[in-house]
């Protein structure tokens, strides 16, 4: 990036026509903080928490999660963090865990991310009580991942308020107004959508693991890398039935899957409604700059225009081809 570049990256997304976006940053570890505001995010839109489990033997218990968090928290300055709930499992693994998550035929489709939690209440409750202990000091999000349906997000959410309560009871403080969202990721969450976001604050779309989920495609799986298409028609639509699902109902609908960071794909998203952008902090100013380009109706259109296409390769010649003069 050139000074000028990231100079502006420090100022905020404004459309040619006047809507703000916000742009925030993915991060896995509480030292790359400094790094995400110099690039220009205005929030953490994913803090992924597995790194500070794989890493070692144990587990981290409460109170050190709690100086993690309470880190992270007070380097941001009031600017919102969104921490992610354990996301062990599928190809995220903690080397002591051999011989029983690692033992699995199809991890990604076995005891990961909020199952494996729900599984482990103590671990679960733990994590919780150090984001809500943090809460106080700061604005943060709380996000389950992998969410199949309501029932399972009516089951995280009453842990939730179990620990709540025990926090209440020893009069200890934390953010009573606190977000409660989730990542939409399983195509399952995406049918029900419309359920789902009566019990939540936020979505927030993790592309990743739905592109794998939808297309059964493996993430990790260089053999069949080429059939991973975010621009792939079904993609899209899931898209666009989550956006609606959560504007339906008020609530805000994020993005914090690769996908995002894409700098040609940016506009689409924003066309097909997402009201804010969670990306790699190297992206952030990139991604920007893209909003800045062109005015939210032209987006719309783009969007409408690019669903009508059968083949992930038609959309994106499509897009390209729109983006030519200013990408
Ligand atoms: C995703 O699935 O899109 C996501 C952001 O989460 P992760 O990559 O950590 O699974
Ligand atoms: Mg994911």
């Amino acid at each position: 990036y050139t000074q000028e570049v990231l100079a502006q990256a420090h100022l905020p997304a404004d459309t040619l026509d006047g809507h703000s976006v916000a742009v925030g940053a993915n991060m896995e570890m509480a030292e790359e903080v400094g790094s995400i505001l110099s690039y220009g995010a205005e929030s953490i839109g994913l803090y992924r928490t597995e790194f500070l489990y794989v890493t070692r033997r144990d587990f981290p218990g409460e109170e050190e999660l709690l100086e993690n968090f309470k880190t992270v928290v007070t380097r941001m300055e009031g600017r919102p963090v969104t921490i992610r709930t354990l996301d062990l499992g599928g190809d995220k693994f903690a080397s002591h865990m051999e011989g029983s998550l690692t033992a699995e035929n199809n991890p990604a489709l076995g005891l990961r991310a909020i199952r494996f939690c729900l599984k482990e209440k103590d671990l679960f409750k733990a994590q919780l009580r150090a984001i809500l202990r943090a809460s106080a000091l700061g604005r943060v999000r709380i996000m389950f991942p992998l969410i199949s349906g309501v029932g399972e997000l009516l089951e995280a959410k009453e842990v939730l308020e179990e620990v709540e309560a025990e926090l209440e009871q020893k009069g200890q403080e934390y953010d009573k107004n606190l977000e409660v969202g989730i990542m939409v990721e399983v195509p399952s969450a995406v049918t029900v959508a419309d359920m789902l976001a009566k019990h939540v604050d936020y979505f927030s779309i993790g592309t990743n693991d739905l592109i794998q989920y939808s297309l059964a495609i493996d993430r990790i799986n260089e053999h069949v890398a080429h059939l991973y298409q975010p621009l792939h028609p079904a993609v899209l639509r899931m898209i666009q039935q989550v956006v609606e699902s959560g504007h339906a109902v008020g609530i805000p609908v994020a993005m914090c899957g690769e996908m995002a960071g894409d700098q040609r794909v940016v506009p689409l998203l924003l066309g097909l409604g997402l009201d804010y952008l969670s990306v790699n902090a190297l992206a952030v100013p990139r991604v920007k700059q893209v909003v800045r380009l062109t005015s939210k109706e032209t987006w719309r259109q783009l969007a409408k225009e690019a669903l009508s296409f059968p083949t992930a390769a038609q959309v994106r010649e499509f897009i390209n081809g729109k983006l030519a003069k200013h990408i």
